[in-house]
């Protein structure tokens, strides 16, 4: 059946007057794989972006049960309390195979689900890694178009997306629990590099206690590490979603952090940089996908010839290369 086309100057419109329909539908749009809502978005965010970058954008990862909707829903709602207007995205590769999201899932923040100053988006599936970022990238974009200043996109601490999350935000916020000793091997060393803010969750009750030694431990292992940036040392706050205990001092140490790399110009640069970035991941996928479905006939014969020993990987290589018309290089 023939479809509308998508009104985009009304959408732009709708954005920034705030419609909440409106905004989901322009969401609807960046997350939509079909070529003719690919050209719309792009028309959309290309309108937009003169709009956006007002936002403080804070990446919060953690391991699953860390507590990370319980403190988002917490944070989440004194951010609004206090009169800002707050976004909550996730970035959730693993949503499309076991379908239905979890991160970002709006029965795990009820109270914010429903806030009038804030919008919860569940991770879109869009498949691929590449895919579901891409698709939160340019959300950012709608969100900070339609006036919210506080963009909180949520990730699990397992595998590649915590690296993807940290490419698109100014601050990078890792929820741990408390950990002692040998047990701090269990947070790995690469995403404890990623982090800006650590916060050690759950410091509650009984907990207390061992949350205040497990963040002082925890920042003895962060001054051994290279710092995410020469003025900047990660703090280890320890915090409790439920109580709110120690929520507010996480939060200033957030806007700490941007404050310090906005004295230097570094924050502007950082945006830069993670624009140039996603071009190029925007690039490499594209040619990946062009290519598998280019070779899609030849590349289990190849794979198999390459294991076999019947064939060098570097000819295989360019026999691949050859499917999109690339020559190998010389
Ligand atoms: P997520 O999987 O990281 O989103 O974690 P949830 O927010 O769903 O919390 C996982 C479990 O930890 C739930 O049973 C929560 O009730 C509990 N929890 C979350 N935050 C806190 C907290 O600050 N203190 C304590 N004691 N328990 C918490």
């Amino acid at each position: 059946a023939e479809r509308p086309p998508v009104d985009v100057d009304a959408l732009a419109t709708g954005v920034r007057e705030g419609s909440r329909s409106l905004l989901a539908r322009a969401i609807t749009l960046v997350e939509s794989n079909r070529p003719d809502h690919r050209a719309a978005a792009q028309e959309l965010l290309l309108a937009l972006l003169p709009h956006s970058g007002g936002a403080a954008r804070v990446g919060i990862s953690g391991v699953p049960g860390v507590g990370k909707s319980t403190f988002i829903e917490s944070l989440g709602t004194r951010l609004t309390g206090a009169g800002h207007r707050v976004a909550v995205l996730a970035v959730d590769p693993s949503s499309t195979r076991t379908r239905g999201s979890i991160l970002g899932d709006k029965t795990r923040m009820a109270k914010l689900a429903v806030d009038e100053n804030a919008f919860v988006r569940p991770s879109p599936s869009a498949g691929t890694l590449g895919g579901v970022a891409r698709a939160t990238r340019e959300t950012i974009v709608l969100m900070e178009a339609a006036g919210y200043d506080a963009v909180l996109v949520e990730t699990v601490g397992v595998g590649q997306s915590e690296v993807t999350v940290a490419g698109m935000v100014d601050t990078f916020l890792l929820l741990t629990i408390a950990r002692t000793g040998d047990q701090l091997q269990g947070i790995k060393k690469g995403i404890l590099e990623l982090a800006d803010v650590v916060a050690v969750n759950k410091a509650d009750g009984s907990h207390e206690r061992d949350a205040k030694v497990a963040a002082r431990e925890l920042a003895g292992a962060l001054r051994m590490m290279t710092p995410t940036h020469e003025t900047w040392r990660p703090p280890v706050l320890a915090c409790s979603g439920r109580t709110g205990a120690g929520m507010d001092e996480v939060w200033a140490a957030v806007q700490e952090h941007r404050a310090t790399l906005d004295a230097d110009g570094a924050l502007g640069r950082r945006r830069a940089d993670q624009q140039v970035e996603w071009m190029w991941a925007m690039v490499r996928d594209q040619l990946m996908d062009r290519l598998q479905a280019a070779a899609k006939d030849t590349i289990g014969e190849l794979e198999s010839d390459v294991r076999g020993g019947d064939l060098t990987p570097t000819l295989a290589a360019a026999r691949l290369l050859d499917t999109l018309g690339l020559p190998p290089n010389p």
